[in-house]
């Protein structure tokens, strides 16, 4: 259901290979239609920068109308999207079903498709930061020496990243590790509590590129509470969800993985296997994008109908079976951000759920944006934006007074402890000046992790 009204919001499939979709006049006159639309409304005014964009356009023209708006400058309104979906989830009255008919990231999606149709792309060394399989497999073979080259404050590096890939010099970049998540999974079997209530129940942990390049306590921290909890938990990675190539508008290489990626999953739920994603993006793409790309595949259908977000599962397993013994209350309260992606998927904040199966958890819900945005907010042009639009989560985040800074999204919480740092005293408070996964917290809870 969509948050704020009764009826549950409609996605239309994506028509990326109707050659209307990506005609340059025909994007003009729905630019036109929409953003007039918005004009009139405002009520996204300060979810993110391109609304203000949008809006500052049409007050700083001729008539303050639209009409009298040329569409050159639509191009920053749209650079300034993050496709965070926090517009078409929490705000929009005039999504589908409304007659009107409007999505406004999807719009956003369909000029960057235009875009390339035309042409139009990232410069070679921004392209190759989306290349995150490619990327996390060279850099695991020399981790220290990737982790020392991409370190905030190397002064030999960073100019030549921001130089080649337009990455601002300032951003903390995710580190890499030299044992993947699915290499741990295949030399270090974790031992099932077969007395828990869930034993019986068997998932398939989808990695994410993200879990299994760089951050592989996330997914070692999962296999430990599912298995705590009964659960057969298998780590699986055919490769990357396309998140990234979305971001660019890149819609055949995403339909493309989808087709990969679902094929070769369906013998995981052929076998009896639910999907499980351990980053929200990723499992927004199982779950809601693909299907949208890719319409006429059942695999990716049966796919996306197998799917859980990580807490959603674990709060499933709580709800139904009822988590296992064994939690102590952790040494401090915990900031929960919901992260945009894990609120998209329209399960409900089932972060801030899970955290509340510890002892005495004392959560304080993060519910603005991080303005991170993905792969977005790293480039030069954008990251003192995403701080800018973040800064009222790190406000929050700091205010809560917390030992911990939570989030699904495992980007957003590292900008929002960034975000912290402009704070004074923010970071100090934590007991770890890191931001978590909540199954990382639920794990630290049980004790299976330190
Ligand atoms: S999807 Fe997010 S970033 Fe894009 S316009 Fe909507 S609120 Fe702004
Ligand atoms: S996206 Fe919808 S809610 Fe937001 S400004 Fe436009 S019309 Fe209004």
């Amino acid at each position: 259901m969509k948050e704020g009204s009764t009826e549950a919001p409609i996605r239309h499939p994506i028509a990326w290979q109707d050659p209307a979709y990506t005609d340059w006049d025909a994007l003009d006159t729905e630019l036109r239609r929409v953003f007039d639309i918005c004009h009139g409304c405002r009520r996204c005014f300060n979810l993110c920068d391109s609304f203000p964009r949008l809006f500052d356009l049409i007050d700083e023209s001729k008539t303050g109308e639209l009409d009298s708006v040329s569409s050159t400058g639509f191009k920053p309104v749209v650079d300034a999207c993050t496709l965070c979906d926090m517009c078409f989830m929490t705000k929009c009255p005039y999504v589908p079903p409304h007659e009107f008919n409007l999505d406004f990231p999807h719009l956003m999606l369909r000029y960057r498709a235009a875009e390339r149709a035309r042409g139009i792309k990232p410069g070679p060394g921004e392209a190759q930061l989306t290349k995150t399989d490619r990327n996390g497999r060279l850099a695991r073979l020399a981790a220290p020496l990737a982790n020392w080259a991409s370190a905030r404050g190397n002064r030999l590096t960073r100019p030549v990243l921001k130089g080649v890939a337009h990455v601002h010099e300032d951003v903390e970049l995710p580190k890499f590790h030299a044992k993947t998540l699915m290499a741990k999974a295949a030399h270090h079997p974790v031992a099932r509590n077969t007395a828990a209530p869930a034993a019986g129940r068997k998932v398939a942990l989808y990695a994410t590129c993200f879990v299994n390049y760089n951050n592989p306590d996330i997914g070692e921290a999962a296999r430990a509470v599912l298995a705590h909890n009964g659960v057969d938990a298998e780590v699986v990675y055919p490769e990357c969800c396309g998140m990234p190539q979305l971001e660019g508008g890149e819609l055949e290489d995403v339909a493309g993985r989808a087709r990969r990626v679902a094929a070769a999953l369906a013998i995981w739920i052929e076998d009896g296997y639910d999907i499980v994603a351990m980053t929200p993006s990723c499992a927004l793409m199982l779950k809601f994008e693909w299907p949208l790309i890719v319409p006429d595949n059942a695999q990716v259908k049966r796919l996306a109908d197998a799917t859980f977000d990580l807490s959603e599962y674990i709060v499933d397993i709580a709800k139904k079976e009822g988590l296992a013994d064994g939690m102590t209350a952790l040494p401090g309260g915990v900031a929960v951000h919901l992260a945009c992606h894990a609120r998209a998927q329209n399960m409900g904040a089932k972060a801030a759920e899970l955290l509340r199966y510890v002892p005495d958890a004392k959560v304080t819900i993060v519910e603005r944006c991080s303005g991170h945005g993905g792969s977005w907010g790293i480039k030069t042009e954008n990251f003192p934006v995403a701080l800018k639009v973040g800064a009222p989560a790190a406000q929050r985040a700091a205010d809560a007074d917390a030992a911990f800074v939570v989030s699904e999204c495992p980007l957003a919480g590292k900008h929002i402890v960034q975000g912290m740092e402009k704070i004074d005293g923010a970071t100090a408070k934590l007991a770890v000046a890191r931001a978590f996964h909540p199954v990382e917290l639920v794990a630290r809870a049980y004790g299976l992790v330190k």
